[in-house]
């Protein structure tokens, strides 16, 4: 992959934010910041416009970087499930349509 194309966070819209992330035991967020899912995993929240509710939307980045959970800590800029997930997000992004008014 040529530095040109290698995906960087300063300039992305935090994709890997809109992607389920399974809280540890380890993991200390605030309690308004999570949910459940209907198999009972504690996971991080989500807004309505699918990015995780501790993303800072003015700046695109994390709302709390010091203490963000451990699977968070792990995801790899320009790894694997980073270009996947970039990836799924451009094609989803094609199929919205534009509308001239
Ligand atoms: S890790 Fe990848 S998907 Fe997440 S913000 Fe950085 S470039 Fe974007
Ligand atoms: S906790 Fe922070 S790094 Fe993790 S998904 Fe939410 S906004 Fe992104």
């Amino acid at each position: 992959m040529s530095a040109a194309t290698r995906p960087r966070c300063d300039a992305c819209d935090a994709v890997c934010c809109r992607l389920t992330v399974v809280l540890m035991p380890e993991d200390n967020v605030a309690a308004h910041l999570t949910a459940r899912t209907p198999a009972g995993l504690l996971v991080m929240a989500h807004g309505e416009d699918g990015w995780c509710v501790a993303l800072d939307g003015a700046r695109m980045c994390c709302s709390i970087y010091a203490t963000r959970p451990v699977i968070c800590r792990k995801f790899a800029m320009a790894g694997p499930y980073c270009r996947e997930v970039r990836a799924d997000y451009a094609d989803h992004a094609r199929d919205i349509p534009i509308t001239l008014s």
